[in-house]
C-alpha cells in the first residue's frame, strides 16, 4: 500500500500522487472547505461589507438552508447575523481604542532615572504632609517613604518564627553592638 495524502480541511485521505492532489485541490468541495475554515478568522467588518454587496441567496430563502453557508456566492445575511456582525465590529473598535490608550499612558516608566525617582519621592512626601496638616511641622522622620518593606500580615501573626526572620525593632538596631567581621 502506497502513501496516502490527508487533507486537513476536508478530513479526507486518498492515495498520494500529483494527479490526485491536483484533482482534490481544484475540487469545489475542497475549495468550499478551505473557505469555510478561513471564514472563522475573517474580519467581521469585511464579512458585512461583502455580504451587503452580494445579491440575496434564493436557495436559502426558499429552503431555509443553503449548503454553501457561510461562503455562498450569494448573501446569507439575516437581520440577526447583521446584528451579530455589527456587535463584533463595535467590540473590535473598543478593543483597539483601549489598546491605544494603554500605549499612550504607560504604567511602568520605560527609562527610570535616579532624578525621576527622587522627584517622585519628594512629591509623595509633600502629598503626605499636606494631608496631615497637624504633623506638617514635625520632623522629617514622620514622613516615611511610601515603598518601605512591610511584613506580610500572615507572617506577623505567627508566633513560631525563628529569630532570623523577625525584623529587628528600631530600638534593637540602636542598641546593637557593632560587630567586627572576619
Ligand atoms: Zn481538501
Ligand atoms: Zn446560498
Amino acid at each position: 500500500m502506497g502513501k496516502r495524502y490527508y487533507c486537513d480541511y476536508c478530513d479526507k485521505s486518498f492515495p498520494d500522487n500529483i494527479q490526485n492532489r491536483k484533482k482534490h485541490m481544484s475540487g469545489v468541495q475542497h475549495e468550499r472547505q478551505v473557505k469555510t475554515h478561513y471564514f472563522a478568522f475573517k474580519d467581521p467588518e469585511e464579512i458585512l461589507e461583502e455580504e451587503l454587496k452580494k445579491r440575496p441567496c434564493r436557495i436559502l430563502h426558499q429552503n431555509g438552508y443553503c449548503s454553501f453557508h457561510p461562503v455562498c456566492r450569494f448573501s446569507h445575511l439575516t437581520p440577526q447575523w447583521e446584528q451579530e456582525l455589527r456587535k463584533k465590529i463595535s467590540l473590535k473598535y473598543q478593543r483597539q481604542e483601549a489598546a491605544v490608550q494603554a500605549q499612550t499612558t504607560p504604567k511602568v516608566e520605560v527609562n527610570p532615572t535616579l532624578e525621576g525617582w527622587m522627584a517622585k519621592q519628594a512629591s509623595d512626601q509633600r502629598q503626605n504632609s499636606s494631608t496631615n496638616s497637624d504633623q506638617a511641622h514635625s520632623s522629617h522622620t514622620n514622613t516615611a517613604p511610601t515603598n518601605l518593606f512591610k511584613m506580610p500580615a500572615e507572617i506577623c501573626e505567627r508566633t513560631d518564627l525563628p529569630p532570623s526572620v523577625i525584623p529587628p525593632s528600631l530600638d534593637a538596631l540602636v542598641r546593637a553592638e557593632t560587630l567586627d567581621w572576619g
